[in-house]
């Protein structure tokens, strides 16, 4: 007890539209998630959650949800849009933590440290190259297991004991939002030896290379989300949920940063 490192104490959350989010920088939330690894018992879990304006504009009508996305032990700001509204509503985040970039690191850690890992989701062949990628990423890296996310309702309970059989310590899940926070509020129990599990919407992709991110200078200007909206056209609908986001904060700002409706 009382020999924590310093910087990994639960940070500062900030609550943006009822959904709670910590703020850290890159280098804190790894050194969060280390810790609650550590202090994580198996059957109970440390979550790692990463909101974003869809999912946040999502549990304003849906209060499963919002428990749903309350229930992470660490909550990334992982885009521009939830960074722009915690400046808006007077409680600023001090910075964008990509959850990529999180997941990367949570790989390297888990490489120098000997914790088996297990990845969940993606195309059958895309998780297969991820796993590939990461053991050349990262030397030493132990894949406990991988399998695709297309398992369905009927697959879930299946998926989720390989899981458990595999004794993985490190759980990474990428089913998108919101499966991915749904799959793992359900099975946080039942997943065996895992301390740290996290929701990595289409990280796997980039890993296996099927994906890229945008090039740093248009990240930099805190704009991946256009160059994602310029490769995936189809994904268009789904930013309809930002300007309602938008408007919606920009009314709770003006309102003082109140919570009422
Ligand atoms: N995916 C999956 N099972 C599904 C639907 C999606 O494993 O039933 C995977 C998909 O292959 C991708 C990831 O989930 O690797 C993220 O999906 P999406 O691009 O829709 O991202 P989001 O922004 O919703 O996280």
């Amino acid at each position: 007890m009382g020999t924590a490192p310093v910087g990994a104490a639960a940070p500062r959350r900030v609550d943006i539209l009822g959904v709670p989010v910590d703020a850290v920088t890159a280098v804190g939330a790894l050194a969060r998630a280390q810790t609650l690894a550590a202090a994580a018992a198996p059957g109970r879990p440390a979550l790692i959650l990463t909101p974003n304006p869809e999912g946040i504009m999502r549990a304003q009508s849906d209060p499963e949800l919002r428990a749903v996305l309350a229930a992470a032990d660490l909550a990334l700001a992982d885009g521009v849009g939830v960074v722009w509204a915690a400046r808006r509503l007077g409680r600023p985040l001090p910075a964008r933590v990509p959850g990529i970039e999180l997941m990367e690191a949570l790989l390297a850690w888990a490489a120098a440290a000997g914790l088996a890992v297990y990845l969940l989701g993606a195309r059958p062949e895309v998780i297969a190259a991820a796993a590939r990628r990461a053991q050349d990423r990262y030397p030493g890296l132990r894949v406990a297991g991988f399998a695709d996310g297309y398992f369905g309702a009927r697959g879930e309970e299946a998926a989720v004991a390989a899981v458990a059989a595999s004794g993985a310590r490190l759980l990474l899940v990428g089913l998108g939002v919101p499966a991915q926070e749904w799959f793992l509020y359900r099975n946080r129990a039942l997943l065996g030896e895992v301390r740290l599990a996290m929701g990595v919407g289409g990280s796997f992709d980039v890993l296996a290379g099927v994906t890229r991110r945008a090039p740093g200078p248009l990240r930099r200007l805190g704009l991946e989300w256009l160059w994602r909206l310029a490769r995936q056209p189809w994904r268009w609908r789904r930013q309809l949920a930002l300007p309602r986001f938008a408007w919606t904060v920009l009314r709770r700002g003006r309102a003082g940063g109140c919570h009422h409706p």
